[in-house]
């Protein structure tokens, strides 16, 4: 039914209300509150608290009045309206500000509920200002209950928009309009409630129970068909015609290499030699812990797939891996007459149109790029491999941009790789369409990196720290989680989008965190002798590039940094990680850090530095300490932060879900799974009608 059947809406709330998507009745109930206001205890006067937000009710003790305060100069013209209610228990002025109206609209003689933050005045007198007011009647929406907050669209009010929500669900309830769409056996076996009772008490939930127990069913309503429209995806994929790729044989490339495969990389190289082989479009995501040699696979895989006539691309998500992966590949692929080229944002005009040509024109047949590759105008000849490295920063769309640039007739095959490991559970909900294998098995002759957590009064030992591994010819990192003192977190770290919500970041006093510009100033003058140098995201690409170079070519000895340089940055010589404010990171992003150093035969050090004292982060240090296994540490974090760390810094790399909070809802999600994954093996007996049912509301998830 339309939203104009609605009372009240005419057509400019029509239209807004359309300009949010809210067509039918249905989409208005399925907008769900932001939050609640809990206003379910109506107080006398005598009980409200000042300093706290309180809900009372009652007549007003006078008519209203309207007072034009002495204008200040240069200030604007100000109505104040002032009224007194009073209780047996006592009196509180409501004072409201440039709303002259309200003075005729309160009736005397009526009951009112109003919600406001209450002052005590100089003179003994309770105030609130600009309290929420209502009309007391039986369906008091505004007070008495736990009250909806929702983000009103324009040109409603809260209490307009709770209002139209409210009238929408009468409407509803009255007919079939609650479709269940969950089989009784799984509502069952999982104590989910009826879909009615859940979308009722979700907006005006009668209590706290009933509002968790909605909450419960919705989220694993929505976290379950998003599973079953994964396995759907991944079923249709399973069929996608793909490129053949018949020739496997790799030993001309691989007789280059300066090393034997491990046998995890042989492995996952069989997975990809079948995938090309089976006409059906390759998706596959390698999971392999940092330094566990994917780039040597991604390579393999494009020589394969150039060898068989075809080019190759392979996306990363910064310009300094970039230019890493460029010398990388062309070093191996120029000896085997593969021309190699770079696509990059910061190419000049005249590098990018000859970069262009080449990619178009199919001289060159290796495309290393960052984001630049998805952008229009970008053209292939001849795609027959797609590679995204370090996944966990690019979104699916993203994912898929890349591989439309495909041959026409068909897609190319598609890799995608991450060194965040990623619990199962979430691999399921974000990668669910793909094939996972895994590099479990680090090179030989690696060495275990020493991990120490100390407070900051070793700062002093740290420099010393630093000094002696470059005295001995080493370079060390510094991260800091800031990059200047007014500044909460650097833009590219990890996590930014989950920050508000992050369980331990809310109601965290704001803390000093250590900064790369002051830090870098703190350790030259320490350390006068040894060169430093400071990187972070609002540098010019090109600076980034130089600094990187130079930290490469071992000019630079250490590198104050932010988590810029997290992602696949290679420079064997390092062989100190410090980490400040440890507890600012996640265990998996902390071990990504770490993976910066030990990448050489040289005995490598990471030290988390943290003044925080509590159990959690003592934990958490102590998980860093005690394992080098990234999949335990990830399973860990997950277990502790939620799911926050693992869906990087952009929005786009989850799937947007209306009620589901992967930071909150990891039990659900699992249940959810369990659910999906026996319906998908038939172990869940259903009705012909509960089939199509399921199969009708799997169509209506908005994957893409
Ligand atoms: P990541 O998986 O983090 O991307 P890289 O591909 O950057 O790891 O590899 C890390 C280092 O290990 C590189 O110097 C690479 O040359 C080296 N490497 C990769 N595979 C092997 C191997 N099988 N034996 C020895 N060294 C290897
Ligand atoms: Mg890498």
């Amino acid at each position: 039914m339309d939203i104009t059947n609605l009372t009240g809406i005419g057509d400019k709330r029509a239209q807004a209300l359309r300009a949010i998507g809210m067509n039918t009745v249905y989409d208005l109930i399925n907008y769900f509150p932001r939050d609640y206001d809990d206003r379910s205890q109506i107080k006398a006067v005598e009980e409200l608290i000042p300093g706290a937000v309180g809900t009372i009710r009652g007549a007003l003790a006078g008519e209203p009045v309207n007072i034009n305060p002495p204008r200040k100069s240069g200030g604007r013209p100000l109505t104040i309206t002032k009224a007194v209610l009073k209780d047996g228990t006592g009196s509180v002025e409501l004072v409201w500000f440039n709303q002259p109206y309200l003075k005729k609209y309160f009736r005397m003689g009526q009951e009112y509920a109003f919600t406001g933050r209450v002052r005590l005045q100089y003179n003994g007198q309770l105030q609130m200002e600009s309290p929420d007011y209502e009309l007391s009647s039986e369906n008091q929406l505004s007070a008495g209950r736990i009250v909806p907050v929702y983000t009103a669209p324009k040109g409603f009010s809260q209490k307009t928009f709770r209002a139209l929500i409210f009238q929408a669900l009468g409407m509803a309830r009255s007919s079939p309009w609650f479709p269940e769409n969950l089989p009784l056996s799984i509502r069952l076996e999982y104590e989910l409630c009826d879909r009615k009772t859940a979308l009722t008490n979700i907006h005006y939930p009668e209590s706290d129970q009933a509002f968790m127990a909605a909450r419960r069913r919705l989220v694993f309503e929505e976290l379950f068909f998003m599973q079953m429209a994964l396995f759907a995806l991944k079923d249709t994929s399973d069929q996608e015609l793909g490129i053949m790729l018949s020739d496997t044989d790799a030993v001309p490339l691989l007789s280059g290499l300066p090393f034997k495969l491990t046998n995890a990389q042989k492995r996952v190289l069989e997975d990809i030699s079948r995938d090309y082989s089976l006409g059906t479009r390759m998706n596959r995501l390698i999971q392999g812990d940092v330094g566990s040699g994917k780039t040597a696979v991604a390579m393999v895989a494009a020589y394969l797939a150039i060898n068989n006539g075809y080019q190759a691309a392979i996306m990363v998500p910064t310009e300094v891996l970039a230019q890493q992966h460029y010398k990388d590949f062309g070093r191996y692929f120029a000896s085997l007459g593969i021309e190699t080229v770079l696509l990059t944002g910061s190419l000049k005009a005249k590098e990018k149109r000859e970069a262009l040509a080449k990619a178009a024109n199919n001289s060159a047949l290796m495309i290393v790029g960052t984001h630049a590759l998805i952008q229009q105008g970008v053209e292939f000849a001849n795609l027959g491999l797609v590679i995204t490295d370090e996944q966990h920063r690019f979104g699916v769309n993203q994912r898929f941009m890349l591989t439309d640039k495909g041959a026409n007739y068909c897609s190319p095959h598609t890799l995608v790789m991450t060194a965040t490991p990623i619990p199962r559970t979430l691999a399921l909900i974000l990668y669910g369409d793909l094939d996972i294998s895994i590099i479990n098995e680090l090179p030989p002759g690696r060495q275990a990196i020493k991990t120490y957590s100390v407070d900051s009064s070793y700062r002093q030992r740290l420099h010393g720290f630093i000094r002696k591994e470059a005295e001995a010819g080493r370079q060390a990192y510094v991260i800091c989680p800031a990059i200047e003192e007014s500044d909460s977190s650097d833009k590219e770290m990890v996590g930014e989008k989950g920050a508000a919500e992050h369980p331990m970041t809310e109601n965290r006093p704001p803390v000093a965190l250590k900064n790369v510009l002051a830090y870098t100033k703190e350790l030259s003058a320490a350390l006068p002798d040894i060169s430093i140098a400071c990187l972070h995201g609002k540098m010019k690409p090109v600076e980034k590039q130089e600094i990187m170079d130079n930290f490469k070519s071992g000019k630079i000895q250490a590198l104050v940094s932010t988590t810029v340089i997290e992602v696949g940055v290679h420079v064997a010589n390092a062989t100190l990680m410090i980490i400040e404010n440890a507890e600012r990171f996640g265990l998996s992003q902390l071990h990504q850090l770490r993976g910066r150093v030990g990448r050489g035969a040289h005995e490598s050090y990471c030290v988390l530095v943290t003044d925080a004292k509590n159990k959690i982060t003592k934990a958490r240090m102590k998980a860093m300490r005690d394992t080098t296994d990234g999949f335990k540490l990830a399973e860990l974090d997950l277990a502790q932060r939620g799911a926050g760390d693992f869906f990087g810094t952009r929005q786009h790399g989850l799937p947007d879900f209306s009620i589901a909070n992967l930071y909150r809802d990891m039990d659900i999600l699992k249940i959810a799974q369990f659910a999906a994954l026996a319906v998908r093996k038939g172990e869940i007996a259903l009705s012909d009608e509960e089939d199509k049912m399921l199969e009708s509301r799997v169509a209506l998830v908005p994957i893409l």
